[in-house]
């Protein structure tokens, strides 16, 4: 994990209060996240426990049952557009149009986001080559690879050069290969043009490479956030990695939760043992 860049600015992303309710199941249950720019920002979490929620929410993608987003001092529900317009997601599963070429996928997406035409054709290039998929321009989606589907998705995503990029799982289907340039870049992107990357994933060994600050959601709430090492301290693993952190961290807000509903039961009248 790389050292926490000095934060001097205001959040890129401010997420107050977030709440998400199923009927009578609350998905994610109040989170409050500042994500600072030109940071990776990680959020890790066991199965079920409300990432792809938050992830969703914060792109627009679901609205919450309450609480507020503000995108680059742009508010999701008032200014829908402008948020939405530095906002790049690169959901867990690559959804494309499969009848049309990569080169068409790509104008596409410039075209909804008001790119002019001769501008996006040199930025498709550029991307295009950059994930590997130069050669396979002008052939249709359909007859591409998992792994390069989910490049021409980032692809995509990052040509309108957005602020902010949502990553749900980005590891899933890329090779080792695909793993090192996602990693490499990622870097890149916060370090150099000082975006910020808010990530979900169950791949530890990524997380604890990329990220500047993680938080771990369980049961729809942030049970810990902070850097690495301060994740350690927390945890009392000072010496482990992020596996141990994690899954120590976990395993102790789990028990606190069930100390919280054996208090609260223990409590209401007539339910103790006579
Ligand atoms: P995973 O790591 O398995 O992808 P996650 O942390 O991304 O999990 P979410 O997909 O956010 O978890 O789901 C959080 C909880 O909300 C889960 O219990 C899930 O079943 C529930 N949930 C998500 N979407 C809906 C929905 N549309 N209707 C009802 N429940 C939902």
């Amino acid at each position: 994990m790389s050292e926490p860049q000095p934060i001097s600015e205001s959040p890129l992303v401010t997420v107050s209060g977030l709440r998400k309710q199923y009927g009578d199941f609350t998905a994610v249950d109040g989170i409050d996240l500042d994500v600072p720019p030109g940071q990776v920002f990680g959020v890790l979490g066991p199965n079920g426990a409300g990432k792809t929620t938050t992830m969703r929410m914060i792109t627009g993608l679901i609205e919450p049952t309450s609480g507020t987003i503000t995108i680059d001092g742009f508010d999701l529900e008032d200014d829908t557009v402008d948020a939405k317009k530095i906002t790049g997601f690169i959901p867990d599963r690559p959804y494309v149009y499969e009848k049309l070429t990569a080169f068409e996928y790509l104008r596409f997406i410039g075209g909804l986001y008001h790119m002019r035409r001769a501008e996006t054709a040199d930025r498709i290039d550029e991307l295009l080559t950059l994930f590997e998929l130069r050669e396979f321009s002008s052939s249709l989606i359909e007859s591409f690879s998992h792994g390069m589907k989910q490049r021409l998705v980032f692809a995509g995503a990052m040509l309108p050069e957005p602020r902010l990029l949502v990553i749900d799982e980005p590891m899933v289907g890329l090779d080792p290969k695909g793993h090192h340039l996602v990693k490499r870049l990622f870097r890149q992107l916060v370090e150099q043009q000082e975006m910020s990357i808010l990530l979900s994933t169950h791949t530890l060994e990524v997380a604890e490479e990329v990220c500047d600050q993680i938080v771990i959601i369980n049961h729809g709430r942030i049970v810990a956030r902070g850097t690495l090492g301060q994740l350690q301290l927390e945890s009392g693993e000072t010496d482990g990695n992020l596996e141990k952190v994690f899954l120590r961290l976990t395993k102790q807000s789990e028990e606190e939760r069930h100390r919280d509903v054996a208090r609260r039961f223990g409590d209401e009248p007539g339910e103790q043992a006579s």
